[in-house]
């Protein structure tokens, strides 16, 4: 058996190594919160916000901001039908409802368009996930959110390095969420981001993410409200630090790999892969390819050449209406179709040419087959 190629694997170097054992040497008492502290205002000069609140997953990020924005029952939050169960769950915990809509065939994100159609007098949100590092059509979005006076609200967990005509991915919106999580291109293992550059927002974020304790509170143990513990550690953080430090070369390579699977896959039979619109850049998170319908070219027989090969290529998310706890739209037709005849690419950052070399054989050896 070859050996086995990973979809992904964090970049540690000795940087991310040094200053986590710095903070669980020294980053306690007076200390404990001075990683968390860098991380946050790196972040924030990085995506150029305003204001970042460290969190423990992106999932907790999109809870509170969601919270704070006053969704609760009977609301409807609009977001694509193609993504992970992530962004949908916290709707479901502040008891509202996800309406699930259709993804575009190029980018794979929400289509404007069957956005606001699906706009009633109980929507509260939409939520644009920038699925697999490609940009949502956010002027769109944006000019949608204005007119109907609801919010936009930016997943970027998927995003980071994508820029929309000069404007980093997750800084547009109301609010923006991103995840640290293992497999994501900035990792500190588990960990997430809450980012806005509005004030009231942000303070009302930071106070939930303090079990309610308002920032000027004085009384010790004394929450104004009831709210989340969706904290970072410092240990966390510090791993951050240095990740914040590299964040260019995190990306660039990034870029590099699906740059290079495009070139040499240019020659492949009817197939697109992560589009990248004049005036955008893509962080290329998970470089994606999806065959056209006419090729014949199938999911099974996709991940069973790679499992022969003993490459963990990963399927593309299945739309979350077909789960079993969402009432399934097959209405929304990309979301259903695309999954079919598409495969997410290993790219982790040490990856070498050679094992990239090994995933096109064998994307090759389909299309002759
Ligand atoms: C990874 C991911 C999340 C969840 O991130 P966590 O940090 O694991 O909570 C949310 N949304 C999208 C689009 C993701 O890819």
């Amino acid at each position: 058996m070859k050996p086995r190629i990973y979809y992904t694997k964090p970049s540690i170097t000795d940087l991310e190594i040094r200053y986590a054992t710095d903070a669980a040497a020294n980053g306690w008492g007076d200390h404990c919160y001075e990683y968390i502290a860098r991380f946050e205002d790196g972040f924030k000069t990085h995506l150029g916000v305003d204001y970042a609140i460290a969190t423990s997953s992106c999932t907790g990020a999109l809870h509170m901001g969601m919270a704070a924005l006053g969704i609760g029952p009977g609301d409807e939050i609009i977001l694509a039908d193609s993504n992970w169960i992530a962004t949908a769950a916290p709707i479901v915990h502040l008891g509202a409802t996800p309406v699930f809509i259709d993804i575009l065939p190029d980018s794979w994100c929400i289509d404007p368009q069957l956005a606001e159609a699906a706009i009633t007098s109980r929507t509260k949100a939409i939520v644009a996930v920038h699925l697999y590092g490609n940009l949502c059509d956010m002027d769109r979005l944006l000019a949608i959110g204005e007119k109907h006076g609801i919010a936009i609200i930016e997943d970027a967990a998927e995003a980071i390095g994508s820029v929309y005509h000069g404007r980093r991915a997750g800084s547009m919106g109301r609010f923006g969420a991103f995840s640290f999580h293992g497999t994501k291109t900035v990792t500190t293992g588990e960990g997430g981001m809450f980012v806005t550059n509005d004030a009231a927002l942000y303070e009302r974020v930071l106070t939930l993410s303090n079990h309610g304790r308002a920032r000027g509170q004085t009384k010790q143990f004394w929450p104004d409200m009831v709210g989340f513990k969706y904290k970072i550690s410092n240990i966390q953080a510090a791993i951050g630090c240095a990740q914040m430090e590299r964040i260019e070369e995190l990306i660039a390579r990034k870029r590099q790999i699906l740059a290079y699977y495009r070139e040499r896959m240019k020659n492949l039979p009817g197939h697109h892969m992560n589009p990248e619109p004049a005036g955008t850049i893509n962080g290329a998170w998970m470089p994606t390819v999806v065959f056209d319908e006419e090729t014949g070219i199938g999911r099974e027989r996709i991940q069973a050449a790679f499992a022969k090969d003993n490459i963990d290529a990963r399927v593309f998310f299945q739309p979350l209406s077909s789960l079993p706890f969402f009432q399934e739209q097959p209405r929304n037709y990309f979301a259903f179709a695309v999954p079919a005849r598409a495969i997410n690419l290993p790219s982790f950052h040490d990856m070498s040419e050679s094992e990239q070399e090994r995933v096109i054989v064998v994307l090759q050896q389909i299309c002759d087959a």
